[in-house]
């Protein structure tokens, strides 16, 4: 108390105000900038790249600050929010001009999970805000997902704080705002779900979770806004949680009107991917560098909106299960290819620089749109109609109940209220140039009013020339005095009475009159009066559009949904990707995997054929390190989620099962954060697929058990194996080096064993990525390793102890042999491209730190 009464009594109001927003860093109006005191300062100067300087604090002591331009701060603070800081700002309010301490409030408060700007968002991702409420009767736990920038809201009952925690790891939130007394408890484990790293947590309102009022408008609105479906009664807490997550949204001035319907957290027609086989398939991001070049959503990604490209994220975390969809989709795509090359490219072009329409009229909802974007929003319209008719020059798509072109008739409405009422150019507020003349006759007169405000000084200036005979006299806008007539010294004695001085200069003396003071408030008035017409104007024509701005939004998600179809055949017609035909197999022909393919090149791939039916649903795969068998598991489960997205598939033919999931245990990874060991990981992993697997679904396992020691990690798999083949009956690949599981895998009925094929001469070691019938016993490890570079000391060691240790098993190994099938692929081409494959993959490592 003491320290805070011997500060000024600025820094007394900049710490009140501080003291309302403890978690913000804020900002704090300061005539032309806006400064930010104390360890805020600290913080924040060297993210920004701002000089930290400080200031007299009242006491004699000093006090660090610094400042950004009130006209760019915009900037700095979309930059503080992508580094995860919230924000507050403090406006001046009232007379600034007016002695002593300018009063300030709390204006706005800014944070991750609530950004509605386009430039600070990610334009293919979603930027939620989550709540998660335990309502305390039945102890299970609702869970709500809020995208203000879109409008996407989603409700959803988890049956425990893990299960709940798991969930919001895949949708990876921004903000995750929980109860006061559960803060602690969701930092702590916020830390081990690796997609929950960096949310920041808050606090719910407590009341509304309490207060009978959660039956409020907005609540009610949203339960049935699915028709014949009141998502809310399923959700135990759902509507004390979305009524408090309300309130916050409120209390940081979000606009509501921008959710239109809630939907479940998970769709029944869908299955979502767990966060690790996201990671393991390297969907969004790669693995080791954490980039999304080379993942598989960037390599198949053609959508040219955002709209699209969001869409297409959500269904490669959501693959459907409906066959009905994905059969819809894939005659779409196959119906547009039929249209030819030449005019899908001009249907694409249609899309071309569309902007995100859907975000621009969630800002129009929630009436955070600012004149400029309105625009945008204009040029979305026009684009939106010559689509419209480019698709009225095509041949009708017959079977393509998944696009209805009537969709895009959805912004006609608002397309032609804005075209009536915006200028060409529109300008931000305060310019008196946003809207079109003939919009309103009142905005009309006062710019006219405020455009003659020179002329009728001209003509007073005039006037006064005359009758005073000072041709010299002159009338100039004085920047703290107004309007004021300057008249040289050597006019002085034929001044009049009727000027009264204001100032005298060297040269001149400058007076005002009776009729100018009222000519200048005249102006002065026309000209606030046409700010706040233009502003009022403005206020109610985003109220009027209201049920327009709702009806575009189907179109909206027409065109996303029209543009992720196009970017399907567009990826089908320039990567040759081919229809999956739905079937109680699977029977991928000459198939690729999309990313390798990307990063290694078309012709360098080598194309597989992988076949299962449905009285052999396993496949266990050997091979030498460096074989390929990876990538083959893997390109089945990315084939699998493609098909089920509706996307065609990277094969020559294709026959796939729909899958009712994905799963997938794949690489050594630890997670110490989680107090994980890498053995524990591949447990853990594996638990939930023996749990949760059933025989529709497919399964990807590398290397079970290779977490321990070779006999406990040899009995785990080859139980998994089993369990997996006569229980569970899923659809599987079993990747493994336990050469030993040959035999009681040959016993299996159901289980097909494959290798991946390898040449081995005197001289080299050749891995041909072919994948063929049979198994191997031999790992070729030694081989690699010295691809890999280990000095040839260590090499002929690690030879010496092989044989040691073969010499001893000789009697007890009886395992037979398969050799391989002949290899068909160029000797030369494929030994140099593999041994430069291996080393070029070594180096790699090596400068990774690895
Ligand atoms: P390990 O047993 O050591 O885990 P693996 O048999 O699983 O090895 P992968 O990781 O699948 O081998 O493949 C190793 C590398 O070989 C890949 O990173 C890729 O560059 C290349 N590769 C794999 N399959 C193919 C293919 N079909 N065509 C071309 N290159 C391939």
């Amino acid at each position: 108390m003491n320290r805070v009464g011997k500060m000024t009594p600025m820094l007394i109001q900049y710490f009140e105000l501080k003291s309302q927003c403890p978690e913000a860093v804020l900002f704090f109006r300061m005539g032309d900038f806006y400064e930010v005191f104390g360890d805020d300062a600290e913080r924040i100067a060297p993210i920004l790249n701002i000089v930290l300087t400080s200031r007299e604090k009242g006491d004699q002591s000093k006090i660090n600050f610094c400042g950004v331009p009130h006209h760019s701060a915009r900037s700095y603070w979309l930059k503080l929010l992508k580094k995860n800081f919230k924000i507050a700002v403090a406006d001046q309010i009232g007379d600034t001009n007016a002695k002593g301490l300018v009063h300030r409030e709390i204006t706005r408060r800014l944070s991750p999970g609530c950004i509605d700007d386009l430039q600070a968002l990610d334009a293919d991702a979603p930027n939620y805000i989550s709540a998660i409420y335990e309502e305390p009767s039945v102890k299970r736990w609702a869970l709500c997902l809020a995208d203000i920038s879109t409008g996407e809201l989603r409700v959803g009952e988890l049956p425990s704080f893990e299960a709940a925690l798991k969930s919001l790891e895949v949708f990876a939130p921004k903000e995750l705002l929980c109860r006061r007394f559960f803060a602690d408890e969701f930092k702590e484990a916020k830390s081990k779900f690796p997609g929950l790293a960096t949310v920041l947590v808050g606090n719910l309102p407590e009341s509304p979770l309490r207060d009978p009022r959660a039956d409020c408008e907005v609540v009610k609105r949203l339960s049935t806004s699915t028709p014949g479906v009141d998502i809310l009664k399923t959700v135990s807490g759902g509507k004390e949680l979305l009524f408090s997550l309300f309130s916050y949204l409120k209390n940081l001035k979000v606009g509501l009107n921008a959710f239109r319907t809630l939907k479940p957290l998970k769709d029944p027609d869908n299955f979502q991917l767990p966060h690790n086989v996201v990671r393991d398939l390297e969907i969004f991001v790669t693995n080791t560098r954490k980039e999304r070049k080379g993942s598989l959503f960037s390599e198949i990604n053609s959508s040219l909106t955002p709209m699209g490209s969001r869409l297409l994220r959500w269904n490669l975390s959501n693959p459907s299960r409906n066959k009905s969809t994905i059969t819809r989709r894939h005659d779409f795509v196959e119906q547009i290819l039929e249209i030819g090359e030449q005019r899908l490219d001009d249907l694409r072009t249609s899309l071309r620089g569309f902007a995100d329409l859907e975000r621009l009229l969630a800002k129009t909802a929630s009436k955070s749109i600012c004149p400029p974007e309105f625009a945008i929003l204009r040029s979305c319209c026009e684009q939106s109609e010559r689509l419209e008719q480019n698709l009225a020059q095509l041949p009708p798509l017959k079977k393509a109940s998944v696009f209805d072109p009537g969709d895009l008739a959805g912004i006609k409405g608002l397309a032609s209220k804005l075209a009536r009422t915006f200028a060409d150019e529109i300008s931000p507020l305060g310019a008196g140039e946003v809207f079109r003349r003939g919009f309103d006759a009142e905005f009309d007169r006062l710019v006219e009013l405020a455009r003659d405000s020179q002329q009728r000084i001209d003509a007073y200036q005039e006037g006064l020339r005359q009758k005073v005979n000072i041709s010299s006299l002159k009338i100039k806008n004085h920047k703290s005095y107004g309007l004021l007539i300057e008249v040289t010294k050597t006019h002085m004695a034929k001044v009049p009475n009727s000027f009264v001085l204001r100032q005298t200069m060297v040269n001149c003396n400058r007076y005002t009159t009776v009729e100018l003071q009222e000519l200048a408030e005249s102006i002065f008035s026309a000209k606030e009066q046409l700010v706040e017409r233009e502003r009022f104007l403005f206020q109610q024509f985003v109220v009027d559009i209201l049920p327009d701005t709702k009806a575009a939004f189907a179109t909206a998600e027409a065109i996303a949904n029209f543009d992720m179809l196009l970017g399907f055949a567009h990826l089908a017609s320039r990567k040759n990707y081919v229809r999956a035909h739905v079937d109680k197999s699977i029977a991928l022909i000459k198939a690729r995997h999309p990313s390798i393919e990307g990063a290694i090149g078309r012709h360098k791939f080598v194309a597989n054929d992988i076949c299962l039916s449905d009285q052999e649903k396993m496949m266990l795969i050997t091979g030498p390190n460096m074989g390929g068998k990876s990538t083959a598991m893997r390109m089945v489960a990315v084939c699998a989620i493609l098909n089920q997205c509706g996307a065609f598939v990277p094969a020559e033919s294709a026959k796939l099962p729909i899958f009712d999931r994905v799963m997938t245990r794949v690489g050594a990874c630890d997670d110490l954060s989680r107090g994980l060991s890498t053995f524990m990981v591949e447990m853990t992993e594996t638990a939930q697929i023996l749990s949760q697997a059933t025989s529709n679904s497919l399964v990807i396992l590398d290397e079970v058990g290779r977490g321990t020691s070779t006999e406990d990690g040899l009995a785990i798999a080859s139980a998994v194996l089993e369990n997996l083949v006569g229980k569970v009956c899923c659809w599987g690949f079993f990747a493994t080096h336990y050469h030993e599981l040959i035999p009681s895998a040959k016993l299996l009925a159901g289980v097909r064993l494959c290798q991946t094929g390898v040449i081995k001469n005197a001289k080299e070691i050749i891995f041909t990525h072919r994948l063929l019938d049979g198994y191997t016993t031999s790992s070729y490890g030694i081989d690699v390793a010295t691809l890999a570079g280990i000095p040839s000391s260590v090499i002929e060691r690690a030879r010496d102890k092989l044989q040691e240790r073969s010499r001893q098993k000789q009697s007890s190994c009886e395992l037979e042999h398969a050799p391989a099938k002949p290899v068909d692929i160029e000797l030369e081409e494929s030994t140099s491209r593999c041994r430069e494959s291996v080393r070029s993959q070594a180096a790699a490592f090596l400068h990774d730190g690895g």
